[in-house]
C-alpha cells in the first residue's frame, strides 16, 4: 500500500509538474474515486486557467487543447546515445542521395550550415542557377494526415483515385497511382494492412483546423513506418527520423500530455504487435523524443476537402528548419 501511495504521488506531481493539470486533476479524481485532496486544488487552478482564456475565443477544440495541453522543456536525456543527439554525416548524405534521384537536373543539396557556429545546422544549397518557377522537387510523403478522409481517396496522400484506382492486392486500399502504391507498402502499409485504427481517426474528423487529434493520426504513420523497417533497431536511426532536426537543450517548451506522448504511442504499438515491455528500443524516453521531433517538424494548412492537412515531408524538412533558423 505504502508503496502504491508513493507511486501515485510520484505520478501526480509529475503531471503537475508538467502542467498537465487536467490529466493530474482528472488522475487524482481516479485514484480518490471522488473530488478531493489534490483534485480540488487544481480543478480550481483549471478553472483560473480557463477563465484567463476566454479572451482568446477560438472553436470548442482549441479552448479545450489550451486547458489540456502540458508543456515540457526538451533537454538531452543524459544516457542518450550521441549518434541520436545530431544529425550524422551518413544522414545528410541519405538526403543528398535523394535530392539527386528527384528531378532531374538537380537542382539543390543538403550542407552543414555556414551561418552558424551550432555543429547540427544544416543547409540547403542551390546545385545551379535555378530559374523563378521553376520545379525543383517533387516530394512524395509517407508521413501525411488528415482531419477528413473520403471515401474515394488515395489511402497515402488522400488525393482523388481515378475510375480506375491502383489497388492493393492484401486488403481494399486503393492509391491515386502506383508511386504512392509502392512508396505506401515499401514504408508502413504492412505495418497497419487489416489494422482497425478508428479510434485514433474518429476524434480528428471534421476538425478544419490543427488541434490535438491530429498528433497521435501522425505519430501512427511514423511508428508504423518503423516496425516495418524493423522492430530490432532504434527507430531514432529510422531514416526519416534521423533527419528531423532535435531542438533538445535550446530552451525549448514542447506540448505534453500524459495521453498523447506516453499512452496512445503505447496503445498504437501494442496494436502493432510490439511488446514495449520487453522491447527496449520503443522506450517512452524514445516515444517522447519522436513526438518532440514531429512537432518541431511537422508542416500543416487547412484544406478545403481534406479539413486539416498535417505531414512531415522528408525532403522539405531541411528548407523548413532552414526557414526557422533564420527568421
Ligand atoms: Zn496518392
Ligand atoms: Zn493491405
Amino acid at each position: 500500500m505504502e508503496a502504491n501511495r508513493r507511486a501515485y504521488e510520484t505520478l501526480g506531481q509529475a503531471l503537475y509538474d508538467c502542467h498537465c493539470h487536467w490529466e493530474a486533476a482528472e488522475f487524482w479524481e481516479g485514484v480518490s474515486k471522488k473530488t478531493c485532496g489534490p483534485a480540488e486544488g487544481i480543478r480550481q487552478l483549471l478553472k483560473q486557467k480557463k477563465d484567463a482564456a476566454l479572451p482568446l475565443g477560438g472553436t470548442l477544440q482549441e479552448q479545450k487543447d489550451r486547458l489540456r495541453d502540458g508543456g515540457v522543456v526538451t533537454v538531452q536525456y543524459p544516457w542518450m546515445q550521441q549518434c541520436h543527439l545530431t544529425r550524422s554525416q551518413e544522414v545528410v548524405n541519405l538526403v543528398n542521395d535523394e535530392l539527386r534521384e528527384n528531378e532531374e537536373p538537380t537542382a539543390c543539396y543538403l550542407g552543414r550550415s555556414t551561418l552558424t557556429s551550432r555543429d547540427d545546422m544544416l543547409e540547403i544549397h542551390a546545385a545551379r542557377p535555378i530559374q523563378k518557377g521553376e520545379c525543383i522537387l517533387i516530394d512524395r510523403t509517407t508521413t501525411g494526415i488528415c482531419s477528413n478522409v473520403g471515401n474515394e481517396c488515395c489511402d497515402n496522400c488522400y488525393g482523388h483515385v481515378t475510375s480506375s484506382p491502383t489497388r492493393a492486392t492484401c486488403c481494399s486500399a486503393v492509391y491515386c497511382s502506383a508511386a504512392c502504391h509502392d512508396l505506401a507498402l515499401n514504408t508502413y502499409h504492412k505495418a497497419l494492412c487489416g489494422q482497425d485504427f478508428r479510434w485514433l481517426s474518429a476524434p480528428a474528423k471534421g476538425l478544419t483546423h490543427n488541434a490535438s487529434p491530429l498528433r497521435p493520426l501522425l505519430m501512427l504513420r511514423i511508428l508504423a513506418s518503423c516496425v516495418q523497417t524493423s522492430v530490432e533497431t532504434s527507430p531514432l536511426d529510422h531514416p526519416l527520423i534521423a533527419r528531423l532536426q532535435p531542438l533538445a537543450d535550446c530552451s525549448h517548451l514542447d506540448v505534453f500530455t500524459f495521453a498523447e506522448s506516453i499512452t496512445t504511442p503505447i496503445r498504437i504499438l501494442q496494436q502493432l504487435n510490439v511488446d514495449i515491455f520487453a522491447n527496449r528500443n520503443f522506450y517512452t524516453m524514445v516515444l517522447h523524443t519522436i513526438w518532440t521531433r514531429i512537432a518541431n517538424n511537422k508542416a500543416g494548412a487547412a484544406d478545403r476537402e481534406r479539413g486539416f492537412v498535417d505531414a512531415i515531408s522528408p525532403l522539405l524538412v531541411p528548407f523548413q528548419s532552414q526557414l526557422r533558423a533564420e527568421c
